[in-house]
């Protein structure tokens, strides 16, 4: 899973909703770490489609 910073729009929508707290802020950015199990319940959630599988 990615997010590609260009279309992000620091909404923190999928920061809240990740069930295993894998998307993080980071310098002023959002990252999916390690934690992500590819479950692929956030990609519909993005109100902008920044979220994409790899
Ligand atoms: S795929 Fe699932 S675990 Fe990974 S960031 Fe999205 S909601 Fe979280
Ligand atoms: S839901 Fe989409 S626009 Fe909002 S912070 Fe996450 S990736 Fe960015």
């Amino acid at each position: 899973m990615k997010i590609d910073s260009d279309e992000c729009a620091l909404c923190d929508i999928c920061l809240k909703f990740c069930p295993e707290n894998a998307i993080i802020k980071k310098r002023f950015k959002i990252v999916i770490t390690d934690d992500c199990t590819d479950c692929k319940k956030c990609l519909d959630i993005c109100p902008v489609g920044a979220i994409h599988t790899e």
